[in-house]
């Protein structure tokens, strides 16, 4: 449930609510909107059953909120939430692009990647280390090795780090050298990691299940947030069809669909939703102009040359012509490409 304060509620009406809430045992979460603040209610309601709450001062009304997810839910806040990473802010008014390889496989290659991205305007880096492939025969990734890469170039060219762990393991030696911690879309329900993940503080890409719908992906990002770490972005990356003339679906109305259900910052990787180089420009505008709030996009120095996903990676010249195509975009949307 959530209870809205009036639009002339003082800050003492605010509190002597919260405590009301804590004396039932029931947790308070605040959320101040440009006319109103709502309190987010979570624990069990029927204690609050005949405890006539809407008559307490400045209270306007109390809301039941049906979804299973809460502090990720849209009725929570009205405010779009931005995560900030050092100097880079995600969400808000701007449009952030994060590009890489999908795998990190030489010193030389995430130097070099990295090199033509920072000159191509992006300041997150992104770069596959421990790999989900579905062949056990295919490059698994070079683990803690290719961290301790990516670490030493985005250091050199001054950017942030993003990439995916795909087990406890994994994240307990990843979390040192990432910024950003990647969940992919084949991890979106392993609750377990989805806690661990949520107790490092840390940002969390959260990448939609394969076969995920939008509640069951909000319910994975409560699974963050409820650890006290609300720095949460959702990924659209494509959902398994019945179409097979591209690698997944790009679910386009996710988008709005969440920006409807959560104000949690989402973005679109149209490099896995197609799994066809030709189609990811095309894609990338679509996101913009949808209002999604970045894109992810894989970038290979040489593609043919790649470990992986080589056929859905842009070339860092194919990379600019998507930037040049989608800032007039990103502007007419009233945002700013970063
Ligand atoms: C990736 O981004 O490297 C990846 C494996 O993507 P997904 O989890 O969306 O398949
Ligand atoms: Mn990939």
């Amino acid at each position: 449930m959530i209870i809205v304060m009036k639009p002339n509620a003082t800050p003492e009406n605010v509190e002597h609510v919260v405590k009301k809430l804590h004396k039932y045992g029931l947790e308070a979460h605040l959320s101040q909107g440009k006319q109103v603040t709502i309190i987010g209610v979570i624990g069990e309601k029927s204690v609050l059953a005949n405890k006539n709450m809407e008559l307490l001062a400045g209270v306007d009304k109390l809301v039941p909120v049906t979804e299973s997810y809460k502090l990720v839910n849209r009725k929570f806040s009205d405010k779009n939430t931005t995560v900030k990473i050092g100097g880079v802010e995600i969400g808000g008014d701007n449009f952030t692009i994060i590009a890489g390889p999908c795998a990190i496989e030489s010193e030389e290659q995430i130097f070099e990647a990295a090199k033509q991205l920072k000159e191509g305007g992006v300041s997150i880096l992104r770069g596959g280390a421990f790999k989900p492939r579905t062949s056990p025969y295919s490059f698994q990734g070079l683990g803690e090795e290719g961290l301790k890469y990516m670490q030493k170039a985005a250091k050199e060219y001054n950017m942030l780090t993003v990439s995916e762990v795909t087990s406890v393991y994994a994240l307990n030696i990843a979390s040192k050298y990432l910024d950003i911690i990647q969940i992919g879309a084949r991890n979106m329900q392993n609750y377990e990691l989805l806690k661990e993940v949520g107790k490092t503080h840390k940002p969390v890409f959260l990448k939609r299940g394969l076969s995920a719908t939008v509640d069951e992906w909000l319910n994975a990002a409560e699974y963050i947030i409820r650890e006290n770490n609300s720095k949460v972005i959702l990924c659209e990356r494509g959902i398994r069809t019945f179409e097979t003339s591209t690698r997944n679906t790009l679910d386009i109305s996710a988008i709005p669909v969440v920006k409807a259900k959560s104000h949690l910052p989402i973005f679109v990787d149209p490099s896995h939703a197609s799994g066809v180089r030709g189609y990811i420009t095309a894609l990338a505008r679509a996101a913009v102009a949808v209002g999604s709030d970045g894109i992810m996009v894989e970038v290979h120095p040489n593609p043919d040359q790649a470990l992986s996903d080589g056929a859905q990676s842009l070339t860092p010249a194919e990379f600019i012509e998507l930037r040049n195509q989608i800032k007039p975009i990103v502007d007419i949307m009233g945002r700013k490409l970063c």
